[in-house]
């Protein structure tokens, strides 16, 4: 599987995604198991399709702040840095140089290089 699973709404690692159904719909929360404690990050209502978008940081949708979503995805790389195949990692490598590239000169338009 490689990368583990983490939770888009706090970025810790999940156990496992649970589901409850209310009348026809399933919503969906990641459990987190610390020691003997559980404790539920609600993902949403959609489908699990959605659930493991977000997990592979494919769709953001649903995250409530910016600050969330960025932490998200720093917490994501970190994750992915430590088990990636090299092609995969010099595809990603590129994408992060050319986003760096474009935030870089969207606020910091004095700085070139
Ligand atoms: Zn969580």
């Amino acid at each position: 599987m490689g990368m583990r699973d983490i939770c888009p709404r706090c970025g810790k690692t999940y156990n496992w995604i649970e589901t409850r159904h209310v009348g026809n719909r399933t919503y969906y929360y990641a459990v987190h198991v610390e020691g003997k404690r559980r404790s539920l990050c609600y993902l949403g209502p959609e489908s699990y399709e959605y659930v493991s978008m977000m997990h592979e940081g494919l769709s953001l949708r649903g995250m409530i702040s910016d600050k969330r979503e960025v932490e998200y995805i720093i917490s994501l790389l970190s994750e992915i840095k430590r088990n990636i195949r090299e092609d995969e990692a010099i595809k990603l490598a590129d994408f992060l140089e050319k986003t760096a590239k474009e935030l870089r000169s969207m606020y910091k338009k004095d700085n070139t290089q």
